[in-house]
């Protein structure tokens, strides 16, 4: 499918041996923690996609050298339409850079507070294709545990792009690290106790409740508070703005405690929220 539209998926180049000579680069992207992204193009074949540039000094620095393998092999092993792709990577002396598919419509976090919060069809259409994602990440068992607004990305058709597998772990028994932002964090995470695939469940009941409401269910003034709700489950439903009760249904069925009884992903794309709102399709502009 990809690979017939997308010459960097072509068995030849796939093996390719890059260099920064095989690519014009142009505007900067964005930058995070570790690096700098700047749009690019391939030059024979002319194709658009999104250079991330890490310097190995940071590497050093940080000693981030496993989780940036980690996060090398297991994305480039991904093929999914709504898994952002590492078609490659290659370095020289002072850096890395991972070749990656161009996001032209950037983070969905931006989009998110330029609008305050989403309709209905526009955050199950981002739900249907978050949940598709983790199941085929799940079936690769790899769970991602870092699924925030900041990691989605959004391309020219404004089909959502899962990002940044830094934190993502290839595992088919229970965890045992703290990782992740607090906000999404599920209370097994928080609690430090085993964890599992269901981790990610429940960060998508904490995105369903931010894309409808503008702000994620638990946000408090201080972590410790941030903590407490999240061990008590402390979700309430603000009554602006006025949302379906498919909707909080749906978030009650997953933002639960127990993880074990947290929906499951087959029972979320069945859902009647998600059957009445979600373009099947992804695409939503
Ligand atoms: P952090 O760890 O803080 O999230 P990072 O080092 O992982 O940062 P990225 O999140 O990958 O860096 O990239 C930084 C920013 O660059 C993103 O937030 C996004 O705005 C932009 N960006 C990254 N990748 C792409 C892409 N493939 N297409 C379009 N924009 C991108
Ligand atoms: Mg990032």
């Amino acid at each position: 499918m990809a690979s017939q539209q997308n010459p960097l998926d072509e068995e030849e180049n796939s093996k390719r041996n890059w260099s920064l000579k095989d690519f014009e680069i142009g505007k900067p992207l964005g930058r995070g923690k570790f690096g700098r992204v700047y749009v690019a193009r391939e030059i024979k074949n002319k194709y658009v996609v999104a250079l991330k540039v890490i310097f190995k000094e940071q590497i050093e620095k940080y000693k981030i050298h496993h989780q940036l393998r980690r996060e090398m092999e297991i994305q480039s092993n991904l093929h999914h339409p709504n898994i952002l792709r590492l078609y490659g990577w290659f370095h020289d002396a002072d850096r890395v850079f991972l070749i990656l598919e161009y996001a032209h419509n950037g983070e969905l976090y931006k989009e998110l507070r330029k609008k305050g919060y989403l309709s209905e069809k526009q955050a199950a259409t981002y739900i249907l294709s978050l949940t598709k994602a983790l199941a085929y990440c799940h079936e690769k068992t790899v769970i991602h545990r870092d699924i925030k607004p900041e990691n989605l990305l959004l391309d020219h058709q404004g089909r959502l792009k899962i990002a940044d597998f830094g934190w993502s772990v290839q595992s088919s028994s229970k965890r045992r690290t703290m990782c992740g932002t607090l906000d999404y964090l599920a209370p097994e995470m928080v609690e430090n106790k085993a964890h599992d695939y269901a981790v990610d469940n429940w960060t998508l009941g904490i995105l369903c409740y931010e894309f409808l409401y503008g702000v994620p269910p638990f946000e408090a003034e201080s972590q410790i508070d941030t903590f407490r709700r999240i061990r008590n489950v402390d979700l309430s439903f603000p009554s602006t703005p006025s949302i379906s009760s498919d909707a909080k249904n749906l978030i009650s069925r997953l933002l639960v405690k127990d993880s074990s009884r947290r929906l499951s992903l087959e029972k979320i794309i069945e859902h009647p929220w998600i059957i009445k709102n979600a373009n099947p399709m992804g695409i939503c502009l």
